[in-house]
């Protein structure tokens, strides 16, 4: 019996071959600098902030070389699988306007592009025949060792301080007979499919990453597995390999941990003769804590998780801003120049990543959303807030749905100006921010005046009250408020009344102060004025009617 017998033994229904697969994937028609980039997560956690990174890298690559970006769902480890992770992957692909042109949901049962599946446990066929043609090749061998017996390996190496893995001498089944295997198998012993590894720890190799330069990496000289025994599903690896050739990807973008896996990939891609697609290994995303940098951490920071930023309510072009920032260190340069381009049209250079680590800052994504949103219409920030309230607080998207023209008066106080007030950091703050504007949250009973003595507040309150009129221009009311002040005994000359108080019973700050606090209980608020257009003078009256009771 020879290695075919045993091929055919291990997969007696796959009978498509290597080629025939090649020619049912055929290379991709596009222009010739077109680029092929993927985002292949594995369902087993939440989104984090990296694979953002990630993410929007290869959007970027793909969309301004008009090539293609796709989603594979790679998952293969199925013990590890989260429920909804996928789902809440592709919500936010679809939340940041990064649609793949190709992918597989499960969820709605949708597939686009002629490389699918798109979902890698539906394509366990494809990389059985790969597998093969391995083993035909006497490029792979079954291997029984148990996990128990693994574990002693490990240990044993541990403690001689050798390197861990399965190479060498501890590979002890990459020679057994095909007769021995064939037995053992029919005898029901588990077994897993490694590769028949031909490297030499000793020996170099050049890789080039496009992030990190040139390197020198040792050769593979373990025997990984590439199919594990279960279920008959390949390692990532092997997955790798398989899906990145025939999917044609030119570009593969992940994060900097895959580095150390770098001279797997590369014996693979070698033992089959295929072309290995470029790597842009990301560095990880790391913060500021204190006085030190370090990485940012799904356990510590709340804005390691994706959901996060939704929660907060950050628009979506405010987070691939910050994103892209991080990315490449012209971006911001580049943005100057191009304030009204998509991102998309940034010519990303992987060279202008820092490979010691992207720090990542919030303050400045505050900085670049504050000033997003301040650039908004009224119409566009309603929008915002009410998509956010819909999801996050359904009393406040009643009243948003209730008071619409309200809602929207009043985002637009000091909004339509050549230099917009910048009020608003996300749309989650907008409530914390106009909540004093419903009669449904304020209440006359909780303000608090401070240092002020009640039978003054009383006096200003009820002489204002008989001099206020809703249609005065903000001309006529403010001289309306100087005269009281003058009236009452307070100063309205702020510099005079800085040298020299004792006359006076206060000044005019005062006295609008008291009136602030009386229609919004708060001492800073966008312009008076604005405000008690927008309140009307239905509000303004039951207001201060309510104040002088109290
Ligand atoms: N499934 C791998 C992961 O989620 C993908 C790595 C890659 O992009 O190749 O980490």
């Amino acid at each position: 019996m020879n290695r075919e017998d045993l091929a055919e033994f291990l997969f007696p229904n796959i009978t498509k071959t290597v080629e025939d697969y090649e020619k049912l994937y055929p290379a991709r028609n596009l222009e010739e600098n077109a680029r092929v980039t993927r985002y292949a997560p594995s369902p087993t956690g939440f989104m984090h902030i990296g694979n953002f990174l990630a993410v929007t890298i290869s959007y970027v690559l793909a969309k301004n070389s008009n090539g293609i970006f796709y989603l594979r769902n790679e998952d293969t480890d199925t013990a590890r699988e989260v429920e909804g992770a996928m789902e809440f992957i592709r919500h936010i692909l679809e939340h940041y306007h990064m649609e793949p042109d190709e992918y597989e949901y499960r969820d709605t049962n949708e597939t686009k592009g002629i490389y699918a599946p798109y979902i890698q446990s539906e394509r366990k066929e494809i990389y059985q025949a790969f597998i093969k043609h391995l083993i035909k090749e006497g490029k792979a061998y079954p291997c029984f060792l148990t996990q128990e017996e693994i574990d002693v390996i490990r240990e044993g190496q541990a403690r001689d301080k050798r390197r861990i893995g399965i190479y060498g001498r501890y590979a002890k089944y990459r020679d057994l007979p095909v007769e021995e295997a064939i037995e053992r198998i029919k005898n029901g012993e588990a077994y897993t499919i490694r590769l028949k590894s031909s490297g030499d720890f000793n020996r170099k190799f050049k890789f080039n990453d496009l992030a990190f330069g040139e390197m020198e990496l040792p050769e593979n000289d373990l025997d990984i597995p590439i199919m594990k025994s279960k279920d008959g599903l390949p390692t990532y690896h092997f997955a790798h390999l398989v899906d990145d050739h025939l999917m044609h990807t030119t570009h593969v973008v992940r994060g900097q941990e895959w580095i150390s896996s770098v001279p797997i990939h590369y014996e693979l891609f070698k033992t089959f003769g295929f072309p290995m697609p470029k790597y842009i290994h990301i560095p990880l995303i790391l913060k500021k804590d204190g006085d030190s940098v370090r990485k940012i951490s799904k356990r510590l920071d709340p804005e390691a998780r994706m959901s996060y930023y939704e929660e907060k309510g950050y628009p979506a072009y405010a987070l691939i801003e910050a994103i892209m920032t991080i990315a490449n260190s012209n971006y911001e340069a580049w943005r100057e120049g191009h304030p009204t381009s998509s991102f998309t049209e940034f010519p990303f250079s992987p060279k202008k990543m820092s490979a010691s680590g992207a720090l990542f800052d919030l303050d400045k994504l505050d900085n670049i959303s504050k000033n997003y949103i301040s650039r908004l219409t009224k119409e566009e920030v309603y929008e915002g807030v009410l998509s956010w309230s819909q999801k996050y607080d359904s009393e406040f998207y009643e009243l948003l749905t209730k008071y619409k023209e309200y809602s929207m008066a009043i985002y637009n106080i000091e909004r339509e100006q050549k230099k917009p007030r910048k009020d608003y950091t996300y749309f989650g703050e907008i409530k914390e921010k106009t909540w004093y504007m419903y009669d449904e949250y304020f209440d006359s009973s909780k303000i608090d005046f401070l240092e002020y003595d009640v039978e003054e507040v009383k006096k200003i309150l009820t002489t204002y009250k008989s001099l206020y009129n809703e249609k005065d221009t903000q001309e006529e009311w403010f001289n309306k408020i100087k005269e009281m002040c003058e009236n009452l005994g307070y100063a309205t000359n702020m510099k005079e009344y800085k040298e020299d108080p004792t006359p006076y019973k206060g000044s005019i700050v005062d006295v609008t102060n008291i009136i602030r606090l009386t229609l919004t209980s708060l001492t800073t608020t966008p312009d008076l004025y604005s405000i008690m257009q927008i309140l009307g003078s239905e509000k303004v009256l039951t207001r201060f009617d309510k104040m002088i009771a109290k």
